[in-house]
């Protein structure tokens, strides 16, 4: 498919693609080595029964994808979503292998997803999914092998019952099968919000590198969960005003600035933003087209096209989400002025902390949550520059120009296509 027949929704999987061809040519790269990464190295697909309370059996459908492991053991979260489909799990791959190699840590991509509305199931019946569907991929994972964390839906409970199975099957504990775990279980100090605190360091060097001062600097952000509703009082630390915020039920703005730690009191009591006092609601799609100074998406892939990107009027996009912006939207923010962060950089302060978590467990000897924030800091700080460096050195050599996002996956693609080279195609 031409790049500008892309619809409006792409395909995540077919997005993931244009951008790593838009790299590819851009850097000369060894048209075999592009071949290996267009595909995933493994896909695996497991139907998984499971009783319901009421004692009948639904079965529901399940992928683990490992896309490279060139530098090391795969790495993803687990998405339990509705809409999961092979895909997006392709695509969510592929972006774990760049994120990895961006920030340098020894991993290569994977991602895994169930096809399920966890809101329909008990939690009993979420229990007896999640321990089906890790003892289902069980023969293509392992702490040397593949190591799922958390995504959308799954969290440190997940991540326990799913260490345990792993660990059950092998007849002894293996804290180290699964990142973002419960503390009393091995997991890291610090890892529930790393991805969150990733993303507001990078805010914090894009500040720099635009001359934004972030003291009262307004803010939007799409999605209250484990990254959006993280993002928020870590942001609001830091001296920015929060206007609006959204979760799957609406939005909410505010003008003068939300008292955070009230909404998230409020949040954590109702489950939504919704209904928060004093605040308007918007619709959601509104949100992202707020006049703020930094826009942070944190929820879903896609939501930014080719339709909404000219009406957007941040100064700063942190892609608190995977893929929530689309190839044409890359160009129309660019052209813009808008300065993007792509995903691959700025969420990957969760993949960070998870590999320290994965580092701690295996020499079980743990770290201060200050040992952990500043060894992070230091890694996303460095990311940042490194990416920020690419994109000023090269964004005039081409008439097309170059999007930070470009210029992130030039670093990644280079990175992996070393280890391929050095490593070589067996056999
Ligand atoms: P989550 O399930 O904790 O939260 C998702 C949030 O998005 C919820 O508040 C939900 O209500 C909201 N949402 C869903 N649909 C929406 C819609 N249409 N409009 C507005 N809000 C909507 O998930 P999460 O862990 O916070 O992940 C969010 C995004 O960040 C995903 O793209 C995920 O892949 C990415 N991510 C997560 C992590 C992590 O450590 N959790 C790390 C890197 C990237």
């Amino acid at each position: 498919m031409a790049d500008d027949e892309a619809p409006t929704h792409m395909n995540p999987y077919e997005m993931a693609l244009v951008q790593l061809r838009h790299v590819a040519r851009r850097m000369k790269l060894d048209p075999n080595v592009h071949e290996v990464l267009k595909t995933p190295m493994r896909s695996l697909e497991v139907y998984l029964p499971v009783r319901m309370d009421n004692g009948t059996i639904r079965v529901f459908t399940g992928f683990r994808v490992q896309h490279s492991m060139a530098r090391g053991p795969a790495k993803g979260g687990v998405r339990f979503h509705q809409n999961v489909t092979e895909d997006e799990v392709k695509a969510l791959a592929m972006w774990m292998t760049w994120k990895c190699a961006i920030v340098g840590i020894p991993y290569g991509g994977a991602k895994g997803g169930v096809i399920v509305d966890p809101r329909e199931l008990t939690h009993t019946e979420l229990e007896r999914l999640a321990r089906r569907y890790f003892s289902e991929i069980g023969p293509i994972i392992g702490p040397q092998v593949d190591i799922p964390a958390p995504d959308v839906n799954t969290n440190a409970q997940t991540m326990a019952w799913f260490m345990d199975t792993y660990s059950m099957n092998v007849g002894h504990a293996v804290p180290s099968s699964v990142t973002g775990k419960p503390i009393d279980i091995g997991g890291s100090e610090g890892r529930e919000k790393a991805t969150s605190r990733g993303i507001t360091y990078c805010i914090r060097e894009a500040a720099k590198v635009t001359g934004l001062d972030l003291d009262g600097a307004t803010v939007a952000i799409q999605g209250f969960g484990n990254v959006g509703g993280n993002c928020a009082p870590l942001l609001y630390e830091m001296g920015c005003t929060i206007v609006a915020v959204s979760d799957v039920n609406g939005a909410i703005h505010d003008p003068d600035g939300f008292d955070v730690h009230k909404l998230t009191k409020h949040v954590r009591s109702t489950g939504t933003v919704m209904g928060f006092p004093g605040a308007k609601e918007i619709q959601n799609a509104d949100l992202l087209e707020l006049d703020v100074d930094v826009l942070v998406p944190a929820a879903l892939e896609g939501v930014i096209h080719k339709d909404n990107a000219p009406n957007l009027r941040c100064k700063i996009l942190a892609e608190g989400a995977n893929g929530p912006t689309t190839p044409q939207a890359d160009k129309i923010l660019r052209d813009k002025g808008v300065y993007l962060i792509p995903d691959v950089l700025c969420n990957a302060g969760g993949v960070t902390v998870s590999y320290f978590e994965w580092v701690q467990g295996l020499n079980s000897f743990f770290w201060t949550e200050d040992e952990v924030n500043e060894r992070l800091d230091r890694i996303m700080t460095k990311a940042f520059h490194q990416v920020h460096d690419i994109w000023e050195r090269e964004k005039d050599k081409d008439e097309d120009g170059l999007t930070t996002r470009q210029a992130a996956y030039m670093l990644a693609v280079k990175r992996v296509a070393d280890a391929i080279k050095k490593r070589g195609i067996f056999p």
